[in-house]
């Protein structure tokens, strides 16, 4: 199956799709594509996306059974319960929620990658799912978060990520998903590893270096980071923990905004981040993970650099439009 359908399966999963759902999408699909495309939808037209959307529904009930069946979970029971333990101010924008089990099962072991789908009620009586990747690696009791609140510069502001920061605290009890994702770690192969982020991507990079530093891997590992200074840098402390507890690893930070570094790193180099300005290990991983225009650009220097594409994976914080909306599209140059 390729990646972005099995993207698409582990997010449904982690909002608990049922088989059933599919029927609703179909008919509102079809009633759409009718509407938008009018008399364009001959009888044919009609019976040849109603196959390909029932392809693409069975494909996807198959696979969301079997990522259900590995969790020992069923639709209606990936959501649990959580007490919010820690809220940890990172940045101005930026906080870390640690959530604890407040039942009696033991908390799984999450794949080092892998994200929770948060469930909020809205003052409106709705209830609103959102994707948050695990920023540390879990240990047995809780789970740990980390949410970038999304200002909405003359847009409307996000409406879970606000609410988290503004109305959620210790002691408050949340509906959370078990972890899925289909972008993880795999450090079987031995191979050095390099992660490339910017910005909020920190959050999914600290939970792959925490699950590492946990299990004492001495794989060399390099983390690329860009932000626009230090005082944006979310999860900086756990991060540089984590590096500095792996042999052989080492950080190369961006800033934007230019600015020394209070951290110990050797060297900030100012602006955007640009890989030939380090070295970097042959045979090497990448995991790349922020805004999808900066991901772009970092995997379009990789393949230049003769890195294999097969060797280069993303998590996208959104629908991931990648391919719909960049790859293909011959008018996407630059973006920020
Ligand atoms: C796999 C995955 C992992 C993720 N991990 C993280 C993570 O670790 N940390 C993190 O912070 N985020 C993460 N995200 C993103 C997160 O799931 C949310 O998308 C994010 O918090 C924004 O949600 P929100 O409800 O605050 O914003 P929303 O309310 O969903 O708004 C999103 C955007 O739409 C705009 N908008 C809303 N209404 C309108 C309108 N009427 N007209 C025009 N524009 C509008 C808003 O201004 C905003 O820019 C992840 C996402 C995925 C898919």
């Amino acid at each position: 199956m390729c990646g972005l359908l099995a993207r698409v399966a582990h997010k449904h999963a982690s909002l608990g799709i049922t088989p059933d759902q599919y029927q609703v999408v179909h008919d509102y699909l079809m009633w759409a594509i009718a509407e938008v495309l009018g008399d364009a939808v001959t009888p044919e037209v009609a019976a040849a996306w109603d196959e390909v959307y029932w392809l693409m529904a069975y494909t996807l009930i198959h696979v969301e059974r079997g990522l259900y069946s590995a969790r020992g979970v069923r639709p209606q029971t990936v959501w649990r319960r959580w007490e919010v333990e820690q809220k940890i101010r990172e940045t101005d924008d930026v906080v870390t929620f640690v959530v604890k089990r407040v039942d009696d099962r033991l908390v799984k072991s999450s794949l080092p990658g892998q994200y929770v789908t948060v469930q909020v009620p809205l003052p409106d009586g709705t209830r609103q799912p959102r994707q948050y990747s695990l920023s540390r690696a879990d240990d047995g009791e809780c789970r740990q978060f980390t949410v970038k609140r999304v200002h909405g510069a003359g847009k409307p502001d996000g409406q879970v990520s606000t609410l988290l920061h503004t109305q959620v605290d210790v002691g408050d009890v949340l509906t959370m998903s078990v972890p899925f994702g289909a972008v993880v770690l795999d450090d079987a192969a031995g191979r050095p590893m390099v992660f490339a982020s910017a910005g909020i991507g920190s959050t999914s990079m600290a939970g792959m270096l925490s699950h590492l530093a946990k299990a004492g891997s001495h794989l060399p590992i390099v983390l690329l980071h860009a932000d626009h200074d230090e005082d944006s840098f979310a999860l900086c402390s756990q991060i540089l923990a984590d590096i500095a507890a792996l042999p052989g690893s080492r950080i190369h930070l961006w800033y934007g905004r230019g600015g020394n570094s209070r951290l110990p790193v050797t060297g900030v180099l100012p602006g955007e981040m640009d890989i030939s300005q380090v070295s970097l290990p042959d045979d090497a991983t990448y995991h790349l993970c922020g805004p999808i225009p900066f991901m772009h650009e970092v995997r379009n220097a990789l393949i230049k650099d003769g890195i294999p594409p097969q060797d280069i994976q993303y998590e996208a914080f959104g629908p991931d439009l990648w391919q719909a909306d960049y790859e293909c599209s011959p008018t996407f140059r630059r973006h920020r």
